[in-house]
């Protein structure tokens, strides 16, 4: 990776010039820089998904955009409309599915291009550092409502107390559970940020019992759902044993390898199993509205901000866990 300079887009037919205002630094985006992700890319390639920007220039045929529109974009940019998957709503499993920061030029640049489809708008009482975390929300919602089931009076176990844990712990207490969150030494801070934001109990599971928390407020039941956000193996087979019978479970953390667990304990107790992949476009409304009523607060998990230039140093933040969500600014943005 490197920084270049590469002529100023101009939006084609259906297409929206946006000049980037926010952009938040993802795991994937370490992944790309270790070419060792398993979403197609195509490099040269601008990576960056997660920002938010204003319009400054439209296409041919766009109608739902102006010049000054305050925009988020997801993270897909093209599905084919026509495979199984699309046609039920679910074009975050399109065949063809290619993303942007992947496969298109995406937000570590001044501008980028969107398809119009895929841009969102952000409300002004939304700020623009919120709206770049937009992306990650909307994963959490979609792993949320549409891959697992919280009801109020649930316990739900949410391990690995990243940027994408505390936004799903958040919407499990706006949905009414009782929650748990778990992480390691190396989570201090992350842990004492999740008690901030509400989460009944936090639990450093190299110093503490979580297995024991976990059966004291279930009489040996078990959880009612895990939200595993961690990746890590370890995570994975202890949600597995913490999960009640007929629970939920949903994988939303990468493992980045193959992990080992013991499969057989599905069937016994009957677990609903899941994994959540991107978003749709409901889930971006959902998570717009759920900021709006101040159920989730994504402006704590913001912790630096670098300029474009120091994308290096950056990276090497994110990769060390340094705070939860970085950010890089190209300059002059809005
Ligand atoms: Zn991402
Ligand atoms: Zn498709």
């Amino acid at each position: 990776m490197e920084i270049r300079d590469i002529p100023e887009p101009v939006p084609g037919p259906g297409q929206v010039k946006v000049r980037v205002a926010e952009a938040g630094i993802c795991g994937s985006d370490l992944h790309i820089y270790d070419d060792d992700i398993a979403i197609a890319v195509r490099p040269p390639v601008v990576p960056g998904h997660e920002f938010s920007g204003i319009v400054t220039e439209t296409g041919e045929g766009v109608t739902e955009f102006k010049p000054g529109d305050r925009v988020v974009s997801e993270a897909v940019y093209d599905y084919c409309g026509k495979c199984r998957y699309c046609r039920e709503g679910f074009y975050n499993l399109c065949i063809s599915k290619k993303s942007l920061g992947y496969w298109y030029n995406g937000a570590f640049a001044e501008y980028t291009l969107i398809k119009e489809e895929n841009l969102h708008h952000l409300p002004d009482d939304i700020d623009f550092l919120t709206g770049a975390m937009l992306e990650p929300l909307a994963c959490c919602t979609h792993a949320v409502y549409d891959c697992c089931h919280i009801e109020a009076g649930d316990l739900v176990l949410v391990s690995g107390p990243g940027a994408i844990g505390l936004m799903a712990a958040q919407l499990a207490k706006a949905e009414g559970a009782r929650v748990i969150v778990s992480g390691t030494d190396a989570d201090t801070e992350r842990l004492r940020l999740a008690e901030e934001l509400g989460c009944d109990y936090t639990v450093n599971v190299q110093r503490e019992d979580l297995k024991t928390l976990a059966e004291q407020l279930t009489e040996g039941y078990g959880v009612d759902v895990v939200l595993e956000c961690s990746g890590s193996e370890a995570a994975v087979r202890t949600g597995m044993e913490l999960v009640k019978k007929r629970g939920w479970y949903c994988q939303i953390g990468l493992t980045g390898k193959p992990v080992t667990f013991d499969i057989e304990t599905i069937c016994y107790r009957e677990i609903h199993f899941s994994g959540s992949m991107a978003s749709r476009y409901l889930n971006w409304e959902k998570g717009i509205r759920l900021i709006q009523q101040g159920l989730v607060k994504l402006a704590p998990l913001a912790s630096y901000h670098l300029r474009l230039e120091e994308w290096e140093e950056a990276f090497r933040m994110f990769r060390e866990k340094k705070g939860l969500k970085l950010f890089l600014t190209a300059e002059g943005a809005p």
